[in-house]
């Protein structure tokens, strides 16, 4: 689960981190209030959860009550990532000496948190990983000690020669590193943390992404929860409990098990086309979950075409089957389907399936192929 940051910033300050303060805005009369409060010159920032607000024009200095009103105006229902803007933060504007990243993420190959720092920070660390990877320090933190202080120094120290600040930019990390555990993130990022022309560090902006499994336990962090931010089809999915996650080809697949999900979009891609998602409606399959997982892929206007794609062992068959014919007679398919199922009930489900005009197969690579072409505008083979 993204958060946005005004809500990561809560997190840390509650955890004891310097983060100027902020308040959200909906209306561009609210901003010129919180601007005139503050009685300084304010940043207005896009609160949505996409990176590189910066560069897409949706953080801006705002030099006076009024201005900030305008520049809020501008932002507020702007697009940044495919994602509108419903709110930004306002917040008094730092003066800034040097920016530098710090960032803990739940690394699978290390299986442990891994922080990542560099004193080239404020822009895209992804681009300083590929360009500039000595200016990249990572450690790998063990959960039994946490980050101890004097690993927290010796990254201070890569971010800072000053001893003041480097002590400062540990404590940082040692704080980032509490929220970041007490939250079941899977990221934690300040980017960028910076020195004022005083020789002060604090942090600016603040990221973090929650793991959706910590949030049963965690009401209090699920509750930050924005679904006015998420895609659509996320959270129905979510609703439905499916496992769905948008991707941008054309093919839209429905699929039963993680595994079999994911050898469909190989094999998609194998047979030269693109998945529009990854799309699992779990074991045991009601026909409501069919009929959920149908309406989200239809109505993304990239899909071309519709590959189910069924191994029925709990799953019966023949509920994917009766679902497939209760969702598109609500909702007739306005792009072609294609259906492999095989497995329990299979016999039943393709005497459902073709009295009610559709055809299917038990040959997985027959079913993409067909997929495939028919998601190209071609027919199928
Ligand atoms: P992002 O682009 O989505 O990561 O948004 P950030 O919050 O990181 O803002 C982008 C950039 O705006 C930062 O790297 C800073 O250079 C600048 N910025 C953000 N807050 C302030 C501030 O208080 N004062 C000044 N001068 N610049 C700021
Ligand atoms: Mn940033």
């Amino acid at each position: 689960m993204n958060i946005h940051e005004y809500q990561a910033k809560e997190i840390l300050r509650a955890q004891g981190v310097p983060i100027p303060p902020g308040e959200v805005a909906t209306t561009p009369e609210q901003a010129e209030a919180i601007a005139k409060k503050f009685g300084t010159t304010v940043v207005v920032k896009a609160q949505v959860h996409a990176g590189g607000r910066g560069k897409a024009g949706g953080v801006k200095l705002a030099r006076t009550p009024a201005e900030a009103r305008d520049i809020a105006g501008k932002i507020l229902g702007m697009q940044i990532k495919g994602l509108t803007v419903l709110r930004v933060l306002v917040t008094p504007a730092e003066e800034i000496a040097s920016e530098a990243y710090v960032g803990v993420i739940l690394d699978r190959a290390s299986k442990a948190p891994v922080f990542m720092v560099s004193p080239a920070g404020g822009i895209d660390i992804e681009e300083v990983a590929a360009k500039t990877p000595e200016k990249i320090r990572r450690l790998r933190v063990d959960t039994r000690y946490g980050l101890q202080t004097y690993q927290a120094m010796e990254l201070g120290f890569f971010l800072y020669a000053d001893l003041k600040q480097a002590r400062a930019a540990a404590s940082i990390m040692q704080k980032l590193y509490a929220a970041f555990m007490a939250s079941g993130a899977s990221l934690a990022e300040i980017n960028p943390l910076v020195v004022t022309p005083k020789g002060e560090v604090v942090a600016l902006d603040a990221k973090m992404v929650i793991d959706d499994n910590e949030l049963d336990r965690r009401p209090a962090i699920a509750a930050l929860r924005d679904e006015s931010a998420e895609a659509p089809s996320e959270v129905e999915a979510r609703n439905a409990s499916l496992t769905f996650i948008k991707l941008d080809g054309n093919v839209g697949c429905v699929v039963n098990g993680a595994g079999l999900a994911m050898a469909t979009m190989d094999l998609v891609k194998y047979y030269g086309g693109d998945p529009a998602n990854f799309l699992d409606i779990g074991g045991s399959s009601n026909p409501d979950k069919v009929v959920a997982a149908l309406r989200i892929i239809t109505a993304d206007q990239n899909v071309k075409a519709i590959l189910f794609n069924i191994f029925g062992g709990i799953t019966r068959t023949d509920d994917v089957a009766n679902g497939i014919v209760t969702a598109t007679r609500a909702n007739p398919l306005k792009v072609p389907i294609v259906i492999r199922l095989t497995g329990t009930n299979e016999d039943i489900a393709v005497k459902i399936l073709k009295e009610n005009g559709f055809s299917a197969s038990a040959d997985m690579d027959e079913a993409v192929k067909q997929a495939v072409a028919l998601a190209k505008g071609g027919k199928a083979a």
